[in-house]
């Protein structure tokens, strides 16, 4: 495959590198302020599973009037430095990281939460909704902590079966709660992302770490909810509609005209998980798949047991 077939095949891929994001999702935090004015009047602002690092790019850029917000950024990888962000190594799920980034904002709550974190997903549907659920769930921890009143948490979420039960947890902390799918989030995804705005805990509420809301007795039928507690959540569509689509496939050549340029991507991870995958298979040595018609008939009989 050459290099140029992804530009073509992800327009979102090809115009972050030429927009100097580091990396596509970038579209997707701005096309939901688009719609949501998100960044109006916000100075301060956490950004959890933030790595590479494009939407604490559109951050530090867009808020605090000429950039001069104040923008916290965590993940569980290493992210090159950005001016302008604080950066936090770890776990977001963690009580540890959960401390560290509140320990920030004490005394000066944050407008601003987002959170764009996916977990490795494994194709096993049930498991990936899980693990993102426990996920946007911690993250909504966090903000229950650092959000000042009437501020606004963007979440990623997976609309699967049990979604219906993240969103009646949701409307318990704030006024308005949509599901938003931007134009540069792919229709062939179930992605797609929490808005909630006006954080409004109920009365006699204290954000408490050792009760964090990840849900360990999980009861799949606690999601059939139904009358007064059944939460419908209004979905919209996001990006301008002659906004490139993010499913489809696009020439190279550009639209005014001029011969593409291949551009190299803007800030390459600089620690990630497959490195060492990577130098294994440029010495050659990375363990190959077996699979069984390649194999003796007396191995196949040992690798099938
Ligand atoms: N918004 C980012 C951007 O624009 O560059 C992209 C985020 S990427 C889709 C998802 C990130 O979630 C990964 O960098 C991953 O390391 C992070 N992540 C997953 N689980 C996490 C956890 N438990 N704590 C912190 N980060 C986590």
């Amino acid at each position: 495959m050459g290099r140029t077939s992804k530009d073509k095949r992800d327009v979102y891929y090809r115009l972050a590198k030429e927009n100097g994001w580091r990396a596509r999702s970038a579209f997707k935090l701005l096309q939901l302020n688009e719609e949501f004015q998100l960044f109006q009047g916000v100075t301060r602002a956490v950004d959890l599973c933030a790595a590479p690092g494009s939407w604490s790019q559109v951050l530090s850029q867009k808020i605090g009037g000429q950039g001069s917000g104040h923008v916290v950024a965590v993940d569980l990888q290493a992210m090159a430095p950005l001016p302008g962000v604080l950066q936090i190594q770890g776990d977001i799920t963690q009580l540890s990281t959960a401390k560290e980034i509140i320990r920030h904002f004490e005394g000066c709550p944050a407008d601003l939460v987002v959170c764009d974190g996916a977990p490795d997903v494994t194709g096993l549907h049930d498991v990936d909704e899980y693990m993102q659920a426990q996920l946007l769930l911690a993250a909504l921890n966090i903000a229950t902590h650092v959000l000042k009143p009437g501020g606004c948490f963007v979440a990623k979420i997976f609309r699967g079966r049990d979604v219906t039960l993240i969103y009646s947890q949701l409307r318990v902390f704030f006024s308005s709660v949509l599901c938003a799918k931007p134009r540069s989030s792919r229709n062939s995804s179930i992605e797609a992302f929490a808005v909630c705005q006006g954080y409004d805990p109920p009365e006699g509420f204290l954000p408490d770490l050792t009760k964090p809301l990840l849900d360990h007795s999980y009861d799949p039928d606690f999601n059939q909810l139904d009358g007064p507690t059944r939460i419908i959540v209004p979905f919209v569509t996001c990006g301008d509609l002659s906004a490139y689509d993010s499913d489809r496939s696009y020439p190279l050549d550009l639209e005014d005209g001029s011969e593409y340029k291949y551009t190299p991507p803007t800030q390459p991870p600089i620690s990630p998980p497959y490195q060492e995958a990577c130098t294994l298979k440029k010495k050659g040595r990375l363990a190959k798949e077996i699979r069984p018609q390649d194999c003796p008939i007396s191995t196949v009989d040992t690798l099938s047991q």
